[in-house]
């Protein structure tokens, strides 16, 4: 496979075109942001643990029959993609409150959620990605009432997914966020990633707040051991897989 040029450069993935115009190289980097950016600093090794820690997910998603943008990882750090549009949404699914939940409603952080609560996001950094509501949604087009019922119940279904596989990790799974696209045929895929980047994960066998984290928020609140946490999920992750082999 020839790789061709530098598409986007994103946060935290460099994609770039192949000779297969169905086919994009996704290149995870070591940069980790935080607060729209405001907030910058490098994860040594990052790049590598969450390229291996979504391929895995996704792979575990696919043969629970949820379509993926994944179609292989080549190299620790890079990972082949179906070509999609990105809807311009973050689809956050919460089973227990934390972050800006917490901030906006005074929720007690550790609050369980049940049912799981799913959110909205405008994936816009100019106006600080805010929380939409379905009306909002459909008033801005950015996705159809089709598409919105079809993400929901997908994004349930890969929570279920998500929580048992997190929990055969002894990681509780608090939090997380995905993103759609929709490929050449219009058929929605999970896109983008699931790492610790983009899920907040408790270590279940430990009660402090700030020892059980596992996940982005040591970085977020300069919680120290930031690289450990990653490969320590890194690990579970591929421990988690190979029992079920
Ligand atoms: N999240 C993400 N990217 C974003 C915003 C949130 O991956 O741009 C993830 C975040 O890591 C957490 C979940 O979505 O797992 C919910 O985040 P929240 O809305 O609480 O925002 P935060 O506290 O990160 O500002």
């Amino acid at each position: 496979m020839s790789v061709h040029s530098k598409l986007y450069e994103g946060k935290a993935k460099i994609l770039y075109t192949t000779d297969d115009p169905e086919v994009l190289l996704a290149d995870f980097k070591d940069d980790a942001t935080a607060f729209n950016a405001q907030k910058r600093g490098t994860i040594l090794g990052k790049g590598q643990i969450n390229c291996s820690i979504s391929s895995q997910l996704f792979k575990q998603l696919e043969l629970n029959g949820i379509k993926t943008h994944y179609i292989d990882s080549p190299s620790p750090n890079q990972m082949r993609v179906k070509s999609v549009k990105i809807l311009p949404l973050e689809v956050v699914v919460r089973n227990i409150a934390a972050g800006s939940l917490c901030q906006q409603t005074g929720l007690a952080v550790g609050t369980i959620l049940q049912p799981p609560l799913v959110e909205f996001y405008y994936k816009n950094d100019p106006l600080g990605d805010p929380l939409l509501t379905r009306d909002r949604l459909l008033l801005l087009e950015l996705a159809t009432a089709e598409q919105v019922d079809a993400i929901t119940n997908l994004a349930l279904q890969i929570n279920k997914f998500l929580i048992s596989f997190w929990w055969q990790c002894g990681i509780t799974l608090v939090d997380f966020k995905l993103e759609f696209g929709l490929d050449s045929q219009q058929q929605l895929l999970l896109a983008d990633e699931i790492s610790p980047d983009t899920c907040r994960l408790w270590n279940t066998a430990e009660a402090d707040p700030n020892r059980r984290v596992m996940d982005k928020d040591r970085f977020r609140r300069d919680l120290g051991n930031v690289e450990d946490a990653y490969q320590e999920v890194l690990q579970r992750v591929l421990q988690a897989v190979e029992s079920q082999n």
